[in-house]
């Protein structure tokens, strides 16, 4: 079954199979430099600086960034993947990126449409109900 893809603002409103935020890199003016235990830590992932994020109640506590990155938001910022409630109703959430910016990983390529994405290739949930199908022109078409 077709189910309609429709963008909500961020990831807490997302309720319904279909629902999705564009996920989005800012521009950060709060980067350091990474610690030379950092540095051994993660060689060879190609971080060159680290975001603190502000204390809340998220287990995530910052990020580290590549030198792509920083350039991708050197002139604002940058969409980089689309998160969404899987549109089989299993309740799963999905995520795919445009861009993994010197990580591993695939990467897809967008449209630009930010309300009614087209997404190549398809889309194949890796473990779950393993749902496939294609984002087109904001449509998720099962195969
Ligand atoms: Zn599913």
């Amino acid at each position: 079954m077709n189910i309609t893809a429709v963008r909500v603002a961020s990831f807490n409103e997302i309720k319904e199979p279909g629902q999705f935020v564009l996920d989005m890199l800012y521009p950060a003016d709060n980067l350091r430099d990474l610690t030379p235990e950092e540095l051994e830590q993660h060689a060879g992932q190609g971080y060159v600086k680290y975001q603190e994020y502000p204390p809340d109640d998220s287990a995530i506590i910052g990020k580290f960034w590549t030198q792509a990155e920083l350039e991708a938001v050197a002139n604002g910022p940058v969409a980089t993947g689309i998160t969404f409630l899987c549109p089989c109703g299993c309740g799963a959430i999905g995520g795919i990126r445009f861009n993994q910016f010197g990580r591993p990983g695939s990467a897809w390529t967008w449209d630009g449409n930010k309300d009614k994405p087209t997404c190549t290739p398809s889309i194949q949930r890796t473990e779950g109900c393993r749902w496939h199908g294609h984002l087109i022109d904001g449509v998720f078409v099962p195969c």
